[in-house]
């Protein structure tokens, strides 16, 4: 009979591993997660996270790891304009990614889970009885492998599995002298031409700034952030060793998030939101939708991965494929978007529902389609 070191193999400690793990380990199973870095890392991200991620962590509390709630939303458009929002608490709050993380991590190890840091996953194969996973430091075997290993996921592209669309996100972590500055609220620009927008977040004590963008490649990407952190009179607080890029994969309608027993979570699977660029809660979506799923397998359920790969596409595409159609509106029309759509309080009050979890994109995407003709002829 084959020897397993785990039921359940996790490949990386972001939230979606983490998540993952902390599900399948309560449930009893033997979980190891085996994760590149030493934890706490440092992880690019600008740690925005929404009242509808802290609804998918529950009954996880992360309060202690909360850095602050955002008050404000200030949008402003090409021309420079812009209007601010008060936000309904705590509708947005602001991370540290390394202790946000390291938080989740802790919880799946209290609830049963093993983890093995520093030690980088090389490949993985998988025969009729499990899959067998090589590190830098060793060989492991489980039934069934949840990939976790974020956008360069190693298990997505040994499986056939990596998504083939991809934006770019890239953050600075601007120095403390921009806080004092600053007015507490998320900052959001909407030039022409960048098929994104440029962000500041706050933090407890620092700002975050970056661009999110869906070109596939932005080479006069330094122009564009030295331009927006100037216009707010903070390209005083850059420090350019300090700025990071990574790219942010996204899934299609033809992608799958399974082979044999092999599934993918979060960034491996490219299920970031395509508009906002918001990978965090999708990753612990995804990563409770996958626990259930290899839960059913490992029990004995031999569909069960194929029904993952259906639920996934039903569940989260459908929202990515209507997320993507506010962001073509909105980035290609910059402008118009900015002062004719957004800055309407019940557009504001629908986005803030959406952030909220009390309503879709497909259903905000099907109000647009009624009113969208009735907002240009009022224009
Ligand atoms: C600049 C930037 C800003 C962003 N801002 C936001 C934001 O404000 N809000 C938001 O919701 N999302 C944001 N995102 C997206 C968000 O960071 C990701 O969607 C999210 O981290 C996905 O979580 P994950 O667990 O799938 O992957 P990750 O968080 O990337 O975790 C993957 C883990 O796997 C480990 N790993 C990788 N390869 C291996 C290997 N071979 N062996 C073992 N371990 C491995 C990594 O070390 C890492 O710990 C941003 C992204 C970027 C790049």
């Amino acid at each position: 009979m084959a020897r397993y070191d785990a039921d359940v193999i996790v490949v990386g400690a972001g939230p979606a591993g983490a998540t993952a793990a902390r599900w399948l380990a309560g449930w009893g199973f033997s979980v190891l997660i085996i994760e590149r870095h030493r934890l706490p890392r440092y992880k690019p991200c600008g740690g925005a996270i929404t009242q509808r991620t802290l609804q998918w962590l529950s009954p996880l509390d992360p309060t202690p790891v909360l850095e602050i709630g955002v008050p404000t939303l200030t949008v402003q458009s090409p021309d420079g304009n812009q209007f601010i929002a008060s936000l309904p608490s705590p509708l947005i709050v602001t991370v540290m990614r390394d202790r946000f993380d390291t938080f989740l991590t802790d919880a799946a190890l209290a609830m049963g889970a093993k983890l093995r840091m520093s030690e980088p996953v090389l490949r993985c194969e998988q025969d009729g009885e499990g899959v067998t996973i090589v590190t830098v430091k060793g060989t492991y075997r489980c039934r069934a492998l949840i990939g976790a290993d974020g956008a360069n996921s190693v298990v997505a592209r040994q499986f056939g599995l990596r998504p083939k669309r991809r934006a770019l996100s890239i953050v600075a972590e601007l120095t403390p002298q921009a806080w004092e500055r600053w007015q507490g609220g998320i900052h959001l620009h909407f030039p022409v031409g960048l098929g994104g927008y440029l962000w500041c977040f706050p933090k407890r004590d620092h700002l975050s700034a970056g661009i999110y963008t869906l070109l596939p490649r932005l080479p006069d990407w330094r122009q564009w952030l030295f331009r927006y952190l100037a216009s707010l009179e903070l390209h005083g607080c850059l420090d350019w060793s300090q700025v990071k890029g990574h790219p942010v994969p996204l899934a299609d309608k033809r992608s799958v998030f399974h082979r044999g027993n092999v599934v993918v979570v979060g960034d491996a699977a490219g299920l970031a939101d395509p508009f906002t660029g918001e990978g965090i809660s999708w990753a612990i979506y995804s990563a409770r939708m996958a626990a259930t799923f290899v839960r059913a397998f490992v029990e004995a359920e031999k569909d069960a991965l194929a029904d993952y790969t259906r639920a996934v596409r039903d569940e989260i595409l459908r929202e990515m494929i209507a997320a993507h159609r506010f962001a073509f509106v909105l980035f290609t029309f910059p402008r118009f978007s900015c002062q004719r759509i957004l800055r309407h309080r019940r557009v504001l009050d629908n986005f803030a529902q959406l952030l909220s979890g009390g309503v879709r994109y497909r259903d905000l995407w099907r109000k647009v389609l009624r009113k969208g003709l009735w907002l240009l002829v009022r224009s």
